[in-house]
């Protein structure tokens, strides 16, 4: 179509926009059959391959199964051989909540008791069995029925009251699944439900090879816990045993006290530190409030035979503190970090959290001179929780001087946590964090800085505790 042209030759430009509105009414019918088509589209795609990672993933289990059975059978012959003779003794079958939310029977090997003993008299075949639960191997026939899969939510035992939601759903309950890893390695804080829902929404037959893979790393070596004492001594520093929402709950407490706590994280590293800093060493043991960060506390908690409630480090700590600090109105301090990377941290937290009150920021690049200054600001912004990145023990060392005079009710060291929370550094991915391996990702990040940290630091450290342990233990017996 043609448009109209004014006496003067020229295109009067009230007329073209009326032609253009002219050919959009035209083609909105047609554009909206598009979007309505491109959206069936979408839909169809997402859905042949939501279909497709759930025929993988069944494909990926039978294959599995197949191969374990087979690889297994000279182990299952053996059990079988000594299970069977006292099958009476055992406890009856057990019934989960399968695909759908319909019931299906475990198939563990009839094991009564005597084979399972509590008591720690077992013999060596019968430790075996318990330690790597191998009276539960004929799940895997299980799994070629297609009652259950290799990666899924864990079983809800039938009959039950309440039964998640997802239950009903296309979803297989699985032998592991991803909040099991992080408790086997203490990262779960959140609840086994949410971490479930994450799972069934993210799921992929790739992703689910991938938790395969981690879960034979990692679980085997995880074994059963010893039950976790409310405080842990490790080289005369008494660690508090807390959840994360027990750590929470009294922040948001401690805040609103007159009298100021101090909380101290440590990891490896600062407990190697304490070895050889008397005054930092002093200072923890006096801390009533010092919880343990990262991997290598938890595995020297494995060689002193006790365990960690969770790992309660100041990065996975941060957002839950946002969230409570923000519902409870609690002003926030933010104190550290090179200039820059805490003002960052400051827009990240207004665009995550627009409700947190934040009192306020500065640096830690400071002179002495500006400390008085620095003091006085954060006493008049009326924080009632102060974070503060110096690095351990400064930080440590300089909440400990100035605490009375800060005017908060709670005081925390967070070390690298601004670099974090800026994104300046990246943290390890969550499959690493998985297996218990951020430090090597931050290990490649600065090797530089960090491979003494990491390399020398935490194979010295678990020297450093089976050697206390043992004089302890010699200690005792004297
Ligand atoms: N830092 C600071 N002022 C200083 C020295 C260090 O603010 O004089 C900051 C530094 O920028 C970093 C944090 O302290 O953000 C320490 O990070 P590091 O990774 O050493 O802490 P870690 O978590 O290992 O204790």
């Amino acid at each position: 179509m043609k448009s109209e042209q004014s006496p003067t030759g020229k295109i009067d430009p009230s007329e073209s926009s009326t032609a253009i509105e002219k050919y959009e009414i035209q083609l909105s019918p047609l554009k909206k059959n598009i979007n309505r088509q491109s959206k069936m589209l979408r839909r169809f795609i997402g859905r042949t391959a939501l279909a497709f990672s759930l025929r993988a993933q069944r494909l990926m289990d039978m294959l599995l199964a197949i191969l374990f059975i087979a690889l297994l059978s000279p182990i299952f012959i053996f059990l079988l051989f000594i299970t069977l003779p006292r099958a009476r003794n055992a406890s009856g079958p057990r019934y989960f909540y399968g695909k759908y939310g319909t019931p299906f029977r475990m198939l563990y090997l009839p094991v009564a008791d005597e084979i399972l003993p509590k008591a720690g008299d077992a013999t060596p075949d019968r430790k075996f069995i318990k330690r790597y639960s191998l009276h539960k191997l004929p799940v895997l026939i299980n799994i070629l029925k297609g009652d259950l899969s290799f990666v899924g939510p864990s079983p809800v035992p039938y009959p039950s009251r309440e039964i998640p939601e997802y239950v009903r759903q296309t979803t297989r309950p699985g032998l592991t699944n991803p909040y099991l890893l992080r408790k086997a390695v203490n990262i779960a804080h959140e609840a086994e439900m949410t971490a479930d829902r994450e799972y069934i929404h993210q799921r992929s037959a790739k992703g689910d090879l991938g938790v395969l893979l981690r879960s034979a790393l990692i679980l085997p070596t995880s074994g059963e816990k010893p039950i976790p004492t409310p405080e842990i001594n490790m080289l005369d520093i008494t660690i508090r045993n807390m959840k994360m929402s027990e750590v929470i709950n009294k922040i948001a407490h401690d805040a609103l006290q007159t009298t100021p706590v101090q909380l101290a994280f440590v990891n490896p590293d600062c407990m190697n530190i304490a070895c050889t800093n008397n005054e930092y060493k002093a200072l923890l043991q006096k801390l009533d409030f010092v919880l343990a960060d990262g991997i290598g506390i938890h595995i020297a908690c494995k060689l002193m035979n006790t365990s960690m409630d969770d790992n309660v480090n100041g990065t996975d700590l941060f957002p839950y503190l946002c969230e409570r600090a923000m519902q409870d109105h609690l002003p926030i301090y933010f104190l550290g970090g090179k200039p820059g990377i805490v003002d960052a941290m400051v827009e990240v937290l207004h665009a995550k959290y627009p409700a947190l009150v934040i009192a306020g920021f500065q640096h830690g690049y400071f002179k002495p001179e500006e400390e008085g200054n620095i003091i006085n600001t954060i006493k008049q912004s009326g924080a009632r929780i102060l974070l503060v990145a110096l690095g351990a023990p400064r930080q440590e060392l300089w909440i400990h001087s100035n605490l009375n005079a800060l005017g908060v009710g709670i005081a925390l060291g967070v070390g690298g946590l601004f670099d974090f929370m800026s994104g300046q550094t990246k943290r390890a991915p969550r499959w690493m964090r998985e297996i218990g391996v951020e430090w090597v990702y931050r290990l490649l990040q600065e090797p530089g800085r960090m491979w003494r940290r990491y390399i020398i630091g935490n194979p010295l450290f678990l020297w450093r505790v089976m050697r206390w342990q043992k004089r302890m233990k010699a200690g005792n017996h004297q």
